[in-house]
């Protein structure tokens, strides 16, 4: 049987950087969304992400710019 694969997908020019997904997901996700060491142009902190993501979508649903969204493949 095979499974889906969710993979976060940022976008660095629509994100300022302000982190709430980061925290939303260590909260009620997978806590795989981490900051980075690069900023965005806006002077934040752009996420990055560190190991298997569930695909809860809570980061999608917080994003106030809709910078991040989550792609879904099928594994084989
Ligand atoms: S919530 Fe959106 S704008 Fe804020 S850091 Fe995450 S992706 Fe960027
Ligand atoms: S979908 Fe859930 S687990 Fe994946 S990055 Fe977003 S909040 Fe984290």
């Amino acid at each position: 049987m095979s499974e889906s694969r969710f993979e976060p997908v940022i976008s660095a020019e629509a994100c300022k950087g302000c982190l709430i997904c980061v925290n939303v997901c260590g909260k009620k996700g997978g806590g795989v969304l981490e900051e980075s060491d690069e900023r965005t142009p806006m002077g934040g902190v752009l996420p990055t992400v560190d190991g298997e993501c569930i695909g809860c979508r809570w980061c999608e649903r917080v994003c106030p710019d809709f910078a991040i969204s989550i792609e879904e493949a099928e594994a084989c």
